[in-house]
């Protein structure tokens, strides 16, 4: 998506090894006009799927998510990363581990929200070594819900995401694909829409 890559070269910094900040747009401060576009590129490309939730985790998988249910007109839902006492009802659970905070985390979906009728499209705001994702599916296999697809907004093609999702059989949707930073500079792969 080009309007995506050149936003990530205007804005985007590269910190250390392999992370990228981009919390001008994305991850901190949003800005609504891109990720319309973006969700509106999402729907278009599962829009024979029959996707009936979106599912993401929080926080910064939502903006991204919630214009993608919108475009799809399906409600979105996103995992909770800290168990809170008003979910008090049944959950669905796995463990996460975070690559940007390095740590365990258990994330959370109220079991009432997914169903075996569901089909899920998987949205999220980066890729990197798959781990948000899996869990994610995860939860979504509890539910007996199915995965159509995953849907990312900036893939590290250098990490190992992608061949851990595929290797279970869910296609991937990246807008952005980085194959590596090189002297301080982001090289792109072609990405899949
Ligand atoms: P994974 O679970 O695929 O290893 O990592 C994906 C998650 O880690 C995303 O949900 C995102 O929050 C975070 N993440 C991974 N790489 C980056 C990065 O380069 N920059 C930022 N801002 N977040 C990242």
């Amino acid at each position: 998506m080009k309007l995506l890559e050149d936003r990530i070269l205007k804005d985007g910094d590269i910190i250390g090894e392999n992370i990228l900040k981009v919390d001008s747009f994305l991850t901190h401060q949003v800005d609504f006009e891109l990720m319309q576009e973006i969700g509106k590129v999402f729907a278009d490309k599962y829009k024979d799927a029959g996707i009936t939730k979106v599912v993401t985790i929080e926080a910064s998988g939502i903006a991204p998510a919630v214009y993608t249910a919108q475009a799809l007109n399906v409600p979105m839902i996103f995992a909770k990363k800290a168990k809170n006492i008003t979910m008090n009802e049944g959950i669905l659970t796995a463990e996460v581990y975070s690559f940007t905070k390095q740590v365990m985390s258990q994330v959370s979906i109220a079991s009432k929200f997914l169903s075996e009728d569901d089909t899920v499209l998987i949205v999220d705001d980066f890729l990197a070594n798959g781990q948000a994702a899996k869990g994610l599916m995860e939860i979504i296999g509890q539910a007996g819900a199915a995965v159509a697809g995953v849907g990312i907004v900036i893939e590290k093609s250098f990490q190992d995401g992608r061949a851990l999702l595929e290797a279970q059989g869910v296609p991937v949707t990246s807008l952005a694909r980085i194959q590596e930073f090189k002297d301080g500079s982001i090289i792109f792969a072609e990405a899949d829409a």
